[in-house]
This record gives C-alpha cells, sequence and structure tokens, in this order.
C-alpha cells in the first residue's frame, strides 16, 4: 500500500462530532486526493496518546457541553503534551466550536462548571445568557485568502475571548463570532486555526481548505497546491454570503 504523504488525526472522533462536522475530513482528504496526494485519518479517542510527532493535520470538532465534560480531563492527562509536540514541530490544527474552546485555558459551562483548556491559545470561554444560532460570514485578512470570506453556521452558548496579540480568524461581517461584542471570529495563531463556524465548514470554504493543506503538507516538501476546478464550491459559497450579508 502506498505511503500516505499526509497523515490526518481526528480527535475525539466518536466523542465529538456535531453539525456534520466529519465534512472537514471529507474535504481535506478529497482535495488531497484529487490531487494524487495519498492520506491517512486516524480516529484518536480517549486513553493514552498515540505519538503524534508524524501527524500533519489535527481536526477537533465541536461538542455539546456533555461531550465537552467527557473528554477534557483526557485531553489534559492524555493529549496535550503530544499535541503541543505535534504543533512544535509543524502541525496544523483546526478545532472547530466545542475544541476551539478547550484548545484555551479555560471554559466554562452553561450550568457554571469550570473545565480547565489545554492551554494551547490564550482564549478563555464563559457562558453566554443566550445561545448564538446561525448562518455567520466572517472576513479574513492577512492570511492570503481569496476571496477573504469565510461562511459558516455558528451555534454555541459559549463567549470566548482572545488573549492580548492574538488574531482572530477574521472580522464578523454576520453573525455572533466569539462574543458577540468584539468583532472578532475565531482564532489564527500560527498553524492553529480555532473557530466557530460549522456548515461543515471546509466544502463551501475551499480556499481555507487549502491553505490548510498547504501547510501541513509544507513539511513534505510541496511547495505549491495544484489548482482544483472549485467552481460548485465557490457558488456554494457566495451564495450563502450573498443571503446572509444582504440581509
Ligand atoms: N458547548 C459549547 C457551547 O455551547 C460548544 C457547542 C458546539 O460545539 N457547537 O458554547
Amino acid at each position: 500500500m502506498e505511503e500516505p504523504a499526509l497523515r490526518i488525526a481526528h480527535l475525539y472522533a466518536d466523542e465529538m462530532n456535531i453539525y456534520g462536522d466529519r465534512g472537514n475530513i471529507l474535504t481535506l482528504v478529497k482535495r488531497a486526493e484529487w490531487r494524487g496526494i495519498a492520506v491517512s485519518v486516524e480516529a484518536i479517542g480517549r486513553g493514552p496518546a498515540p505519538d503524534l510527532s508524524g501527524i500533519d493535520l489535527i481536526f477537533w470538532g465541536g461538542g455539546q457541553d456533555r461531550d465537552q465534560e467527557l473528554v477534557f480531563r483526557d485531553a489534559a492527562e492524555h493529549k496535550v503534551a503530544a499535541i503541543r509536540s505535534a504543533i512544535d514541530g509543524g502541525a496544523v490544527v483546526l478545532a472547530v466550536c466545542g475544541g476551539y474552546q478547550l484548545l484555551g485555558e479555560s471554559y466554562v459551562t452553561a450550568d457554571g462548571k469550570k473545565l480547565p483548556g489545554l492551554g494551547l491559545v490564550d482564549l478563555h470561554t464563559v457562558p453566554g445568557a443566550r445561545r448564538n444560532i446561525g448562518n455567520i460570514v466572517i472576513e479574513t485578512s492577512g492570511l492570503g485568502l481569496t476571496p477573504p470570506t469565510l461562511v459558516g453556521f455558528e451555534n454555541h452558548s459559549g463567549k470566548t475571548y482572545l488573549g492580548p496579540g492574538l488574531q482572530p480568524l477574521g472580522r464578523v461581517l454576520r453573525g455572533a463570532g466569539n462574543n458577540g461584542e468584539d468583532g472578532f471570529e475565531g482564532v489564527a495563531s500560527g498553524n492553529v486555526f480555532g473557530t466557530y463556524l460549522h456548515g461543515s465548514l471546509l466544502p463551501k470554504n475551499p480556499h481555507l481548505a487549502d491553505l490548510l493543506l498547504s501547510r501541513a503538507l509544507r513539511r513534505h516538501g510541496f511547495s505549491r497546491l495544484e489548482l482544483l476546478d472549485d467552481t460548485v464550491e465557490m457558488s456554494a459559497h457566495r451564495s450563502v454570503r450573498e443571503r446572509v450579508t444582504s440581509r
């Protein structure tokens, strides 16, 4: 069998996998395979972490408070050192919603339980008075994305605040984003990306999928990804963007 050139780890694939987050994995796999790049996906559940040093991209999906409580202790005990060293070695991380919240310093659940996060990024999350549910459009800058917009669907009550100097993933054009107050959405800290955008996120944002892939493949000597025909994906992107921003 062909050696995979790209190794993806799907963290807590069984415990945290809501709102179609698996579609992100499918998009990454397909976009690599369409370019002739062999991919492996390793589902990583609870218990001692396998060696993640050969992993190129770590994906962590969303979860309800119940799921987050289930995994946070396991993550702190068994995963944080392995994830940190994978990041130091150049791995890319995409964490959505519940996964995003647990990357930070702490997450306080809707009923007031404080779960320590992994402390991988300087952010924290507290419960909000209402749930933010709906379509969201953000505008990125400095990531080289064309178009700069990302579209998705958010569904969270947690309000996330970034530490000083941290770059958000983008600025909110429609929706709530991190906390509904400062106009920021997500985080882009080196190769670590956190966001509230479900959707799934990547099928309608193929330019972000390619940014993640190209960064993940960099250490394998790929300098440029072959272009794909994204007519269908970008027409889905534009139709959401236009519908949501024209309201
Ligand atoms: N439980 C978290 C919140 O409501 C995350 C939800 C999610 O992953 N969709 O803020």
